[in-house]
């Protein structure tokens, strides 16, 4: 299927690593031209290598909590490409623990990450995404947002805050701008690399880790989920072939979630 996505121009927040790295792949795959952030310029540089994407490709060091930092990306973006058209808010991680367990701080920072890493970006780009009357905007979520967590209470808090303003967003920046959400369960990524290293135990591979981790979790797709199926979903709501699609959640989780 044509994704219709020749030179149009997305920005992909925390495209260095996992779920954004893959999406700015498929992106490229598919003729677009990709701008990637992330805060790490080592991370950048390895992703700006595996992209490959030439002059299609721009990576740019940026803090989505830093306004400042925002902002230069926007310019930055317009001064290359000159224009936006879409952009997939997807910089973040979790963080563990539950109400008695996390700090004040702990909240304080959690809610900033999580609502701030849409907020910035979203508000500063919304005047060029508007510009052609067909922008969009891509929020990865979590299950967690409906179906919380309790070793992820603070943070399945606050993805139920970023789903409800997801839907808001998307009748308030409507016709011009469409906005989806998509619910990722647990997928392979940088940061499932990491939490390995801290629990292997001896001897372990990663898959055969993965393998225990998705057993714990009874996903019924027995595995966790590639970082390409993940893109793909995010890809689609982005595209034109998504032109009627606004405020809609995509789960894309394995089957992991018990609700209707
Ligand atoms: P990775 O750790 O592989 O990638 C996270 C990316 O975000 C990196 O590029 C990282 O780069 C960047 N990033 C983090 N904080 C910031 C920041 N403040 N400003 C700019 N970039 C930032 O994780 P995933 O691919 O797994 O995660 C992608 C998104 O999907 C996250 O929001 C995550 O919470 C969400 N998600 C993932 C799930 C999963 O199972 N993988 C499940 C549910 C949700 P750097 O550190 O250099 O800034």
């Amino acid at each position: 299927m044509d994704m219709k996505l020749t030179d149009r121009v997305v920005v992909v927040t925390g495209g260095s690593s996992g779920i954004g790295l893959e999406t700015a792949r498929q992106l490229l795959v598919e003729g677009a031209r990709v701008v990637v952030c992330g805060r790490d310029n080592e991370r950048l540089e390895r992703a700006s290598t595996l992209l490959n994407g030439g002059k299609r490709c721009l990576t740019v060091q940026c803090d989505v909590l830093d306004v400042s930092q925002v902002e230069k990306l926007r310019d930055l973006t317009l001064e290359e490409f000159g224009r936006v058209d879409g952009l997939v808010c997807n910089a973040g991680q979790a963080k563990e623990g539950n109400f008695f367990t996390n700090t004040v701080d702990d909240w304080h920072e959690e809610l900033g990450l999580k609502f701030f890493s849409y907020i910035h970006p979203i508000r500063i780009f919304a005047d060029a995404l508007k510009t052609n009357r067909d922008g969009s905007i891509v929020c990865v979520n979590s299950t967690v947002s409906t179906q919380p967590e309790p070793h992820l209470m603070t943070s399945s808090a606050a993805r139920a805050g970023v789903l409800n303003l997801a839907k808001s967003l998307a009748s308030a920046m409507a016709p011009a701008i469409r906005v989806n959400s998509v619910q990722m369960g647990p997928i392979e990524s940088g940061q499932w690399a990491r939490r390995y290293e801290k629990q292997k135990l001896e001897g372990q591979s990663y898959e055969e880790w993965l393998l225990q981790e998705a057993g714990k979790r009874a996903i019924p797709m027995a595995r966790f989920g590639r970082p390409e199926e993940a893109a793909a979903a995010i890809v689609f709501l982005l595209s034109p072939q998504a032109s009627y699609i606004t405020g809609a959640r995509l789960e894309v989780s394995g089957g992991t979630t018990r609700h209707i």
